[in-house]
């Protein structure tokens, strides 16, 4: 089928034997490619004894149809496998130029089976896939990792995949670093540092095959235009993510001093304004993309003085390494952000984690003397760089904050309710008492608490797709209109994540149909867009099941819906539980146990599983 390569590429670590199998087409017609294509794979092959950091675990990096193509933002990859964090459905979606490298080397996608003894790297070209010896690049940071092995294959263009630190020493919530982007959540870093592959090399020159390629050219090319003539890609190009910084505080929607206050008075510091005015260099534009949403900033002296350029904060780490821990020091969330892609570490988890030490800290529940010494003061961003580095090795406290927040709350005797997670995987920073359909989002996404896979946020500030039925509803509503909205944007999500393109990249639906037709062959308008999305979301509930996840899973804490005295969203929290019903019933789901019906399976065809 054109668009993809037909190949996938399996390496099994154990025996050292790589293969290449041909792409299942029966599960992409049905699933297309990216998270779809994974979970339907990997369905099969794990269940609830599966150890995930055990060599059983598959870990399944794919792209997705459009993938290497001009389309834009059309450069991403996804990485799938059973989470060592939360233990069921693990995925992260990324940028930069890895994804479109695995196509031009022939490949839809990397299978890694098995776990290798030794460290190695995996080399891809169209011509060589092989494993090479990597013990002299266990212990480096992955920047110093992408620098060694472009030398090594003495080719800069080169598109590097590695683990930092973290990754090697199993942090739970450890990323995998490309040269622009990070696939930060459910700590599939630790899943590749449990397999010993410190990182995958991949080179290709291979454009991709498509059915129609004068109409699928004409068509991105308009569409390159058609998504910058939306307001808030300007501002992401002009500012950044963290571009809108101000107006989430002023709407309630930051979060603030571990979730427990309104307002934050150093919120114009940390914007992406302020960025931009102090240590930004340039913007920077992940394959394909017009928008450029990306940071790079250089500071040049002081005591969070950075080696040269490197890549600046988004707004999930200006929030977590910010205002969570009332630092208004945009020099230090700019180290804090170095220091987490270095090391390896997922900066939503592990600010999390870190801004609930300083919780603790200040409720006494920890002392100095569990911390190593070090003294979590709100608003000092000091003891966050030096727990970082703990974390990432493990050492001292820090290999009690390496397994995450609840964890940490566990070994502590904390109340649940005031632990941030949601299916154990720390919250992300849209607070849900400014926008209440991320209650939805956040109890009840694949894969725990997730802003990307139902980002009603953006959805609210009326960002509507009337084409698939998504309405943009008040951001206080918690009616059937709120919940009904939140499943249809959750399943048009998941169809990007099969796609795979960026969300903030929103041409019309149909125009994402008609790209996938030019390219494919199959016919894919709205209503294939909407069963795709709804059959893989609905798959990956099948996998969480099969996991042993139940309802009981899908609640919110007491800390992140208790309502704020101050603030825009001040006295505000819905009723999440009924919102929750009614978005069972919507999906056709179990009321009592959140498991998709007899009805809906069938609907689905998904009846046989
Ligand atoms: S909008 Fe930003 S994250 Fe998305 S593809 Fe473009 S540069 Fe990458």
């Amino acid at each position: 089928m054109k668009g993809f390569r037909g190949k996938i590429l399996v390496v099994d670590l154990s025996t050292q034997n790589i293969t290449i199998e041909p792409l299942k087409e029966e599960i992409a017609k049905d699933f297309l490619g990216g998270a779809g294509y994974a979970v339907r794979y990997l369905y099969g092959l794990i269940d609830k004894d599966t150890d995930p950091l055990g060599p059983d675990n598959p870990l399944f990096f794919m792209t997705g149809p459009l993938t290497g193509t001009i389309a834009p933002t059309a450069g991403r990859w996804v990485v799938c496998a059973k989470s060592p964090l939360t233990n069921i459905w693990g995925e992260s979606n990324c940028g930069g130029f890895f994804g479109a490298e695995i196509k031009f080397s022939g490949f839809d996608g990397i299978l890694l089976l098995g776990a290798s003894e030794q460290p190695v790297y995996l080399y891809i070209t169209e011509k060589v896939q092989e494993l090479r010896d990597a013990t002299n690049l266990w212990g480096l940071g992955t920047y110093e990792t992408h620098k060694r092995l472009k030398e090594a294959v003495k080719d800069n263009l080169a598109r590097v995949a590695c683990i930092g630190p973290a990754g090697e020493n199993l942090v739970k919530y450890a990323h995998i670093c490309t040269d622009e982007r990070a696939a930060g959540r459910t700590g599939m870093g630790a899943i590749m540092g449990s397999k010993k592959v410190k990182a995958m090399v991949v080179r290709g020159k291979k454009q991709v095959d498509l059915v129609n390629p004068e109409q699928f050219n004409q068509l991105a090319r308009e569409l390159h235009k058609e998504v910058m003539e939306i307001f808030t890609n300007q501002m992401f190009q002009d500012l950044g993510t963290s571009g809108a910084v101000d107006m989430y505080n002023y709407r309630g929607e930051l979060p603030i001093k571990y979730w427990t206050q309104g307002e934050f008075d150093g919120a114009y510091s940390i914007s992406g304004a302020s960025m931009k005015e102090t240590i930004l260099v340039k913007n920077s534009h992940c394959f394909a993309c017009p928008i450029g949403c990306g940071r790079v900033v250089n500071i040049k002296e002081g005591k969070y003085k950075t080696p040269g350029n490197i890549k600046g904060p988004e707004y999930e780490t200006v929030a977590g390494y910010g205002s969570q821990i009332l630092n208004d020091n945009i020099e230090a969330i700019a180290k804090a952000n170095y220091l987490c892609n270095d090391w390896g570490l997922d900066t939503i988890s592990s600010s999390t984690v870190i801004a609930f030490v300083y919780y603790l800290f200040d409720k006494g529940v920890i002392t100095a003397k569990e911390l190593d010494g070090i003294t979590p003061q709100w608003g000092d961003p000091d003891a966050a760089l030096e727990l970082i580095r703990k974390i990432a090795l493990r050492e001292g406290i820090g290999d009690v904050l390496a397994e995450g927040a609840d964890a940490v709350g566990r070994k502590f005797h904390v109340d649940p309710d005031e632990i941030a997670t949601v299916a154990k995987i720390e919250i992300p920073y849209h607070d849900l008492r400014s926008t209440f359909g991320m209650a939805i989002a956040y109890a009840a996404s694949p894969r725990g608490a997730d802003h990307n896979s139902c980002d009603m946020y953006q959805t609210s500030l009326g960002q509507p797709f009337p084409e698939v039925d998504i309405v943009s509803p008040d951001h206080f509503d918690e009616s059937t209109e709120m919940t009904d909205a939140c499943a249809r944007l959750q399943d048009y999500r998941t169809f990007y994540s099969t796609v795979i393109m960026c969300l903030f990249c929103n041409p019309s639906p149909s125009s994402i149909g008609r790209l996938l037709t030019y390219a494919t062959g199959l016919e894919i308008g709205i209503p294939e867009i909407k069963k795709i999305g709804e059959r893989v979301l609905n798959m990956k509930r099948l996998f969480n099941v099969k996991m042993g996840r139940t309802s009981d899973w899908d609640r919110l804490p007491a800390i992140v819906t208790n309502p704020l005295p101050e603030g825009g969203a001040a006295g505000k929290s819905p009723d999440w539980k009924k919102m929750l019903k009614q978005f069972y019933a919507f999906r056709k789901w179990d009321l009592k146990t959140g498991t998709p019906t007899k009805e809906k399976l069938e609907e689905l065809g998904l009846h046989s599983l």
